[in-house]
């Protein structure tokens, strides 16, 4: 009879303790969504004022007749650069608190992976050319010549890849390699041989706001952003990011999508995340 009355006890704290946890859950989740939420609106008060700051600055850059001397362009162009960082920030967090709050919405298409490639030929040859560095562009067949997906966030990730490679290798070649991964799914590898990514370091740089170079004073500039967004989208689109790093020679991430959406299980339970 004790026994049974201890159990019951025990049973009891138990309930009380899982009643606990739900409401800290529902809380949490609420805060979640306000914050969700004071970010979106956030984001979008402060485009509206943003967009006249480009609009005007680049009329003052593009279109100012000869009246503004050599040092007001130049003025006028940081402002326009500056504009055009706090542009991408908001876009960035505004992505990321859509993914957070389950927002964010995909529209699939089918995509032709020869289309994708000359997209991103035509972005990055010249930004590559620019540094002096290769941008490569391997199509290892057999290849799919389509795939199911988002066609603007597989673009979205692979522009951030690519520019990242690009920002971080000063000499040598970056290599966009697409390649048919087993019967269902294909890679889209961006290879760089920049500068690497330190072994402890290459969890958190899919992390928000976070860089592998931490100090005030860095090199690089950024937000941070990019790569847990790419990484989010991913996992949105069934599929994962992985990355292959050694510091001083260069990494390699490796974006691999489920070639259709009904396949997109079976790309997320067989490809181990880094
Ligand atoms: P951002 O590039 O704006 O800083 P990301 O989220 O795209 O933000 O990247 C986070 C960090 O990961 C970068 O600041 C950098 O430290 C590291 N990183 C990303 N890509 C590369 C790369 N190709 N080579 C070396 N480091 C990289």
């Amino acid at each position: 009879e004790e026994r049974s009355r201890l159990l019951e006890e025990k049973n009891e704290l138990i309930l009380e303790r899982n009643m606990d946890i739900q409401a800290k859950a529902a809380e949490l989740e609420q805060s979640t969504r306000y914050k969700s939420e004071f970010l979106a609106n956030m984001s979008h008060e402060l485009r509206t004022p943003l967009n006249s700051i480009l609009l005007l600055s680049r009329l003052l850059v593009e279109n100012n007749h000869g009246n503004l001397n050599k040092e007001q362009v130049e003025y006028a162009s940081v402002i326009q650069g500056s504009g055009n960082g706090l542009l991408t920030l908001i876009d960035e967090i505004l992505d990321l608190s859509r993914i957070e709050s389950g927002k964010m919405e995909l529209e699939y298409n089918f995509v032709q992976v020869e289309d994708v490639s000359n997209e991103m030929k035509a972005l990055f040859a010249p930004v590559a050319k620019d540094k002096g560095i290769a941008f490569n562009v391997e199509i290892q067949q057999p290849v799919p010549q389509m795939i199911e997906t988002d066609r603007l966030r597989l673009l979205q990730i692979l522009r951030n890849l690519i520019s990242n490679a690009l920002k971080f290798t000063a000499r040598g070649a970056v290599t966009l390699r697409i390649a048919g991964e087993r019967t269902d799914a294909i890679s889209f590898t961006v290879e760089d041989t920049g500068i690497g990514i330190a072994p402890d370091k290459q969890q958190i740089v899919f992390e928000a706001f976070q860089q592998a170079d931490g100090s005030t004073r860095r090199k690089y500039g950024g937000t941070g952003l990019g790569l847990s967004i790419s990484r989010e989208l991913a996992r949105l689109l069934g599929g994962v990011i992985s990355l292959q790093s050694e510091e001083g020679k260069g990494s390699a991430f490796t974006l691999t999508l489920p070639l259709q959406q009904a396949a997109a299980a079976t790309v997320t339970a067989t490809t181990a995340p880094q």
